[in-house]
């Protein structure tokens, strides 16, 4: 009977750590003709979002805005403050540090990985005693990924800028939160982070093919010095939204700002503080149903102390190939996409079918975790996966808040 019954139809459940679900005021707000791009009600709503773009990251300073994806907004924070030759330092706690090493090495900067393996986080007395060592001040900035999105493992990125300012070191700090804003706790300002580069499809909910890089005065001061920057990833014209057609350098992202604005709406109205709470309740009931199924010696979560792990992403390990079969089961019995493993193995190996993710980052609520984790729960009995008991009635005492019942 079970094997002839598809229960996938009905609105599907894509929870990958980006693209992340999309509001329906989002999809609504990009639903219209294309607008005058010149003047009128585009120009006036661009103007907006600056402000409110900065109350999300905390900081009073700058914004650029970019038609690319969060690889573009690699590109531009390097590009604008870099040059040929110069030495940055990356500390890695997952492929995403990787890849914003690997363009940087593009660009003919000299890179310095510092690996701390796919659990664990920036050893910051290693990277402090690094940079004391560097007296010429060689390295001219150190990239930091906040969640790395590969492994969940959540970097301390104010304590990134404490290494710095031990060694009186004047490296930029530049922080990657494509994967945490609006979704963890992040203060620019506060934490001393010179330049931010985020995207828009994670926890701004919007599509992807729109990102930013924010940068404060010390940052400007780095683009002023250099010879020169690509014209189309200066981000001098493009933080200034009183040119709103050379902004863009060229077309406006017309649709990408409406639901942007609506997404901006949605995370003012619930507020930022709450935003942050929220993800931090979500994630802890993931935790507690992911600790009772792994109680059956199968599933693992990838990062042990609950205190390095992301609010908005959960990686876990299930032996190859039952964390593929897993995915594959759910998407097709359940309509539930789970996200697959990143950089934990070589994708052509079979190891690779070892690893999954879960997103929760932006759009969710309380029913749609439990969702979630029921939908885990029965691919794992549908597939007899050896799992601890009593799931679910842990997330919902994390939800409900009641720790007796
Ligand atoms: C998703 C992600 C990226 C890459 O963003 P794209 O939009 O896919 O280019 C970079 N860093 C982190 C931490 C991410 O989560």
């Amino acid at each position: 009977m079970r094997d002839s019954v598809k229960l996938s139809s009905g609105r599907s459940y894509l929870a990958i750590p980006g693209p992340s679900i999309m509001p329906d005021e989002v999809l609504q707000a990009m639903h219209r003709a294309s607008p005058n791009i010149y003047a009128g009600e585009l120009v006036d709503m661009t103007n907006t979002l600056p402000p409110d773009l900065r109350k999300v990251a905390r900081t009073e300073h700058h914004v650029a805005i970019y038609i690319a994806n969060g690889h573009g907004a690699w590109e531009a924070a390097l590009s604008n403050t870099l040059k040929e030759g110069d030495k940055v330092l990356v500390p890695a706690s997952g492929r995403f540090a990787y890849g914003w090493s690997e363009m940087a090495e593009a660009l003919g900067l000299n890179i310095e990985v510092m690996d701390f393996g796919l659990q664990a986080p920036f050893d910051l007395a290693r990277v402090a005693d690094r940079l004391a060592s560097d007296r010429g001040h060689e390295i001219k900035a150190v990239l930091g990924v906040h969640t790395d999105t590969s492994t969940s493992i959540r970097n301390d990125i104010s304590g990134l800028r404490g290494a710095i300012d031990h060694s009186n070191h004047p490296a930029l700090l530049m922080a990657d939160c494509i994967a945490s804003l609006g979704c963890d706790r992040f203060e620019m300002d506060a934490w001393g982070v010179d330049v931010m580069v985020t995207g828009s499809q994670k926890g701004l909910m919007v599509p992807a093919g729109m990102s930013f890089v924010f940068f404060n005065d010390k940052a400007a001061e780095a683009r002023a010095a250099l010879p020169r920057v690509s014209r189309y990833w200066d981000w001098t014209p493009r933080a200034n939204p009183e040119y709103f057609y050379q902004f863009f350098g060229g077309t406006a992202p017309t649709h990408h700002l409406y639901g942007l604005r609506a997404a901006l709406d949605i995370l003012h109205a619930e507020g930022i503080e709450q935003v942050w709470t929220r993800h931090e309740m979500l994630a802890r009931a993931i935790w507690a149903a992911c600790e009772c199924w792994s109680e059956g010696g199968a599933l693992a979560m990838n990062v042990t102390d609950p205190a390095l792990r992301s609010h908005a992403v959960t990686a876990l390990r299930l032996p190859s190939p039952r964390a593929t079969d897993l995915r594959m089961w759910l998407e097709e019995n359940l309509g539930l996409t789970l996200g697959i493993g990143l950089g934990m193995a070589p994708p052509d190996s079979s190891e690779w079918h070892g690893f999954f993710r879960l997103g929760h980052m932006g759009h969710v609520n309380g029913h749609m975790i439990m969702g979630l984790l029921g939908g885990i729960e029965t691919g794992l009995k549908a597939l007899d996966i050896p799992h601890g008991t009593g799931a679910l009635d842990a997330a919902t005492r994390v939800l409900s808040g009641n720790h007796s019942g």
